[in-house]
């Protein structure tokens, strides 16, 4: 583990554009399950409960779910606070050397951390927007009003329209500044830093790929705690593991080489 760390730190302390993908991985270490690992959301929760689809055919019943869901505990993204690997990325930005964030996440956690230049590739579960106008609002203040029996499905407060968490559904389509954002990181990254993601669902598995297919290809580091689904044909160093030791031991020893590069 200790080559790799250097390794990996050796690529990230050369690279001149580097980026990072994060996922549900990253997170787990605040509280927050991810999707599929052992005690992850599928266990709970239906994943069809997040299809556009269901949503619409019965709004209230979603957000009644979503209550049900924070008041349990297992998925209370307003309590959560970021962890050591959450910090670690945003020390990499502030030292120059991770460009972009670009976040599977629908937490918050890395904003929250300091870092700057996040992309939302799936938006993020803090905001809630009318499905017409696009107003958005604390999610906060929408769960009062289902909580309080003063609304049972939720309406936009301009336009009267229907109102959902700002997270991309199954079955909704990519925010387009999102995406094109990622796409023009893709062409010019030089290193991809890969963290806690099983890059099973797409277009955001596209990233690793993309980056792998064009010429010259990025190095693709990856930190998890079971390879990825895509680690044989995307991933140049392997770490696996937890991602808060990880991250953090990875950005302590990208500090050091860049303090020595600077002697
Ligand atoms: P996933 O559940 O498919 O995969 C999680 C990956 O992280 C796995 O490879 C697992 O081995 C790894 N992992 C888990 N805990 C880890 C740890 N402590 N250290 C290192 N690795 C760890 O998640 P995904 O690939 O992000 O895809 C699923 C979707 O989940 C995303 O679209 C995302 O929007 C959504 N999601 C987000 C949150 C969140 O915002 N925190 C939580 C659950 C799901």
């Amino acid at each position: 583990m200790h080559d790799r760390i250097e390794q990996a730190a050796d690529l990230l302390a050369r690279s001149r554009n580097a980026i990072a993908l994060t996922g549900a991985g990253i997170s787990t270490e605040s509280g927050i399950p991810d999707f599929r690992s052992p005690g992850g959301l599928w266990e709970i929760i239906d994943p069809g409960e997040f299809s556009i689809d269901r949503f619409l055919q019965n709004p209230g019943r979603f957000w009644r779910i979503h209550l049900d869901l924070k008041a349990s505990g297992h998925f209370d993204l307003a309590s959560a606070q970021p962890n050591p690997a959450h910090y670690a990325l945003a020390r990499m930005e502030q030292l120059g050397v991770i460009k972009t964030v670009i976040t599977q996440n629908v937490d918050n956690l890395h904003q929250k951390a300091g870092s700057i230049e996040v992309v939302e590739f799936h938006g993020n579960l803090l905001r809630a927007t009318c499905i017409k106008c696009r107003a958005l609002e604390p999610i906060g203040d929408v769960e009062a009003r289902v909580a309080t029996g003063e609304e049972g499905t939720p309406r936009c407060r301009k336009c009267g329209g229907l109102v959902k968490p700002d997270a991309v559904f199954f079955g909704e389509a990519i925010p387009p500044k999102a995406l094109s954002v990622s796409h023009v990181q893709s062409q010019r990254t030089d290193v991809l830093l890969v963290v806690g993601t099983s890059l099973q669902v797409y277009p955001a598995a596209q990233i690793p790929l993309s980056v792998k297919l064009r010429y010259p290809p990025a190095q693709v580091i990856e930190i998890n705690r079971e390879p990825s689904a895509l680690h044989k044909q995307v991933t140049d160093v392997l770490l696996l593991g937890s991602a808060g030791e990880i991250v953090q031991r990875l950005a302590e020893t990208v500090e050091e080489r860049i303090a020595a590069m600077a002697c």
